[in-house]
């Protein structure tokens, strides 16, 4: 199929349909080519179609959610991108119980548990990504992560049905889990969660929110941070050792804030955060011997001639 008939193939598939959709509108960094094909579906019956029609051509597939750990490439992404719509964003709290579907934003479905005075999720009230991502990167701050809380996703497979997966079989690890290399699309989330005091928990989340305020260039577009640290080490102190604060290449700079950060300066394309991600990789490793590896995901193509 050509890139016509693919658009083709989708044209009914959502409410929301968009061609060449530029992805720098879809991530934190603002930085992203287009996707071939980019749908906001609102009901499961159209991710499903549009999963299922994909399959039956080849078409790759890739789920989007706030784009908050995302580096896409300046060709952009080759099928179709779905990105869950406002109707994803449901949440019930039934006992100690918090489900909600895989859209909601994951700060607000942690502070909407503080407020029914559950405990559990208030490590994720800095972490501006969806529901979906969370459980897909296992993401996680302050020493706690998603897979100490979520007892259970529902997600869609690639055959277009609906599977409950327990916690225990998403074989989670450090920023990853199975959701990715099972090509599931997660559609919502159960925590099971713990009785607390509201304002003790507010009390620790506004420490930790003045500590990111204070320490993180927030008011710039990132991608949170770009290196996992290594074992016993922390990227950000390796990268400020090596002088490399302010290091910048395009638009893309190493934040003054925090050496872990790159930060689009305005007009940043994904080589110059690539040129700037390489440059700290080299330098790190020859000045101290430790290989960084980056957190943030890598997707996309490179733009033609590029
Ligand atoms: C300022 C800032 C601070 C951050 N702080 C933290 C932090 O403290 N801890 C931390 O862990 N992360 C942090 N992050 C990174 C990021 O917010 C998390 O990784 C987040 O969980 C990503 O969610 P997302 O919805 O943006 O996913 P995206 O970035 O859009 O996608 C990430 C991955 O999840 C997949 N995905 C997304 N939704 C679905 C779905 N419904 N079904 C299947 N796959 C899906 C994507 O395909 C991709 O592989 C930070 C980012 C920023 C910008």
């Amino acid at each position: 199929m050509n890139r016509e008939d693919i658009k083709r193939l989708f044209s009914d598939v959502a409410p929301i349909v968009r061609y060449d959709e530029p992805l720098r509108h879809h991530t934190t960094w603002r930085i992203g080519g287009p996707a071939d094909v980019f749908v906001v579906p609102n009901h499961l019956d159209q991710i499903r179609d549009a999963v299922t029609r994909a399959k039956a051509e080849g078409i790759p597939v890739f789920v989007i959610g706030r784009g908050s750990n995302l580096l896409v490439k300046d060709g952009g992404i080759r099928g179709l991108v779905i990105k869950l719509g406002d109707d994803f964003s449901a949440l019930d709290i039934t006992g100690e119980t918090l489900t909600a579907l895989a859209g909601r934003g994951m700060v607000s479905a942690a502070n909407i548990a503080i407020r029914h005075g559950l405990s559990g999720l208030e490590f994720a009230t800095g972490i501006p990504g969806t529901v979906g991502g969370a459980v897909t990167m296992n993401a996680g701050a302050h020493g706690s992560e998603i897979k100490d809380v979520l007892y259970r996703a529902s997600v869609l497979d690639q055959a277009g049905d609906v599977q409950d997966v327990d916690a225990a079989q998403l074989s989670f690890g450090y920023r990853r889990s199975a959701i990715v290399e099972n090509g599931w699309t997660v559609l919502s989330a159960t925590f099971h969660l713990h009785e607390g005091d509201p304002a003790q928990m507010q009390e620790r989340v506004k420490a930790w929110s003045k500590r990111r305020q204070t320490t993180q260039p927030l008011s710039m577009p990132n991608c949170g941070s770009v290196f996992r640290n290594p074992p016993g080490d922390h990227a950000a102190r390796l990268i400020e050792a090596a002088g490399l604060k302010n290091f910048q290449i395009g638009q893309a700079a190493i934040s003054q804030r925090h050496a872990n950060f790159i930060v689009n300066l305005g007009q940043a394309s994904a080589i110059d955060a690539l040129s700037v991600i390489m440059h700290a990789k080299v330098t790190v490793r020859e000045q101290f011997g430790v290989d960084l590896v980056p957190e943030v995901k890598v997707v996309g193509e490179d733009e033609a001639g590029g």
